[in-house]
């Protein structure tokens, strides 16, 4: 059946209608409680159940404003008029609501309303609102159903929380093993490069002295030829533990720069303290008295080389290596076991001192 083409000036009256209740709603407006017929019914979007006390719906509608108490938006999407008599007037719409929380629940959902007005002396009132909105979720008391909403957020909060602690703590492990070396478990190359190149800065700009001793296990091919891989592992892991253990210094670092080859930096340290730091790492090994078949002393030793340099503009970290690197060549080829240090900026101009040899 087609419907009668309604008037133009009807079509006005109904639209203005229409959306003066939509203004209304939308603006959380009371007076739009006004509005209600004292003939009222309708369906709230929460239940199915039809509502013919016209301070019921009052309530229902201010229970609506409260729990929302922001400008909400309509998103209009389709809209129908219907002129059914002089004084009895229909629109059905269909729209989306967006809430002025920050998420998008219900806006994707298409709610729709049948609005019937009718003239009651001079005012046009509201007789019957039929609202479906799929609330499915909304508890006892919500028009929208916000405190599922607020909980899904508090758990994904909770969640949130907790996968970050998690990821900073693996994050932590991750740092420490990137920087710990995987057989002896001191600080590996990484982490004495790293560490080298800050405490460089931090001796420029303080004006201080960086010192740096290399060690380097003699004979130690012998050794794993002698004792096995293996036992060679044990024997770089006790060595590693006792140099760990020697440090003495704030600030001193302790790694294994490569194979049989280990270094200790030590920040504000002169040549003569170095050296000292030296000797004390060499008779720490002493003591271990480790067995070495295959070396003259009997047991494992370290050649060590002895740098120092206050940093300056004209040198790079890696000059302090360098020297350092230079001087353990000397102790390796004044015939092993003793410390050897080198200063200055020229490794050719390094200075070399010899100590004592155990026993
Ligand atoms: P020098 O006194 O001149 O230093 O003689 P060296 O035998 O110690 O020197 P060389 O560089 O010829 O040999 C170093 C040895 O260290 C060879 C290599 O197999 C051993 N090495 C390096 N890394 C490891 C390791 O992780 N475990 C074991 N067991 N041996 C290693
Ligand atoms: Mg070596
Ligand atoms: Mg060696």
């Amino acid at each position: 059946m087609n419907a009668c083409p309604i008037r133009p000036e009807r079509q006005q009256l109904i639209r203005a209608l229409f959306d003066e209740y939509i203004e209304m709603y939308a603006a959380r407006d009371d007076r739009l409680t006004g509005r209600f017929s004292e003939n009222f019914s309708g369906y709230a979007g929460s239940s199915n159940v039809l509502v013919k006390n016209r301070d019921e719906w009052v309530k229902i509608t201010r229970q609506d404003f409260a729990q929302v108490a922001g400008r909400i938006r309509i998103e209009m999407l389709d809209l129908s008029m219907q002129d059914l008599s002089e004084d009895i007037v229909a629109v059905t719409a269909f729209f989306h609501i967006h809430l002025p929380i920050p998420d998008n629940i219900l806006s994707r959902e298409t709610a729709r309303l049948v609005l019937v007005f009718r003239l009651e002396g001079r005012d046009w009132k509201i007789v019957h609102s039929g609202i479906s909105i799929p609330y499915h979720a909304a508890l006892d008391g919500e028009i929208y159903p916000i405190q599922a909403l607020c909980e899904r957020n508090r758990a994904l909060g909770t969640l949130v929380e907790e996968r970050t602690r998690a990821l900073a703590a693996a994050n932590h492990k991750l740092e420490l093993l990137s920087n710990t070396d995987g057989l002896t478990g001191i600080a590996n190359r990484r982490s004495f490069d790293h560490m080298l190149a800050q405490e460089w800065g931090r001796a420029q700009r303080a004006g201080t002295t960086l010192s740096l001793i290399m060690l380097d296990v003699d004979n130690f091919k012998h050794y794993n030829d002698y004792y096995g891989h293996l036992t060679g592992d044990d024997c770089l892991r006790t060595l590693a533990g006792a140099m760990a253990k020697a440090g003495q210094r704030a600030g001193e670092l302790a790694a294994r720069y490569g194979g049989e080859e280990f270094v200790v930096l030590l920040p504000n340290t002169d040549r003569d303290d170095a050296l000292e730091a030296a000797y004390r790492l060499q008779h720490a090994v002493w003591a271990l008295a480790l067995p070495h078949a295959e070396t003259a002393p009997g047991i494992v030793t370290f050649s060590l080389g002895v740098a120092s340099l206050q940093p300056s503009p004209e040198h790079i970290p890696e000059d302090l290596v360098r020297l350092a690197d230079a001087a353990l060549y000397h102790a390796k080829r004044s015939g092993r076991n003793c410390v050897q240090s080198a200063t200055g900026s020229l490794v050719g101009q390094a200075a070399q001192k010899s100590v004592g040899e155990p026993g």
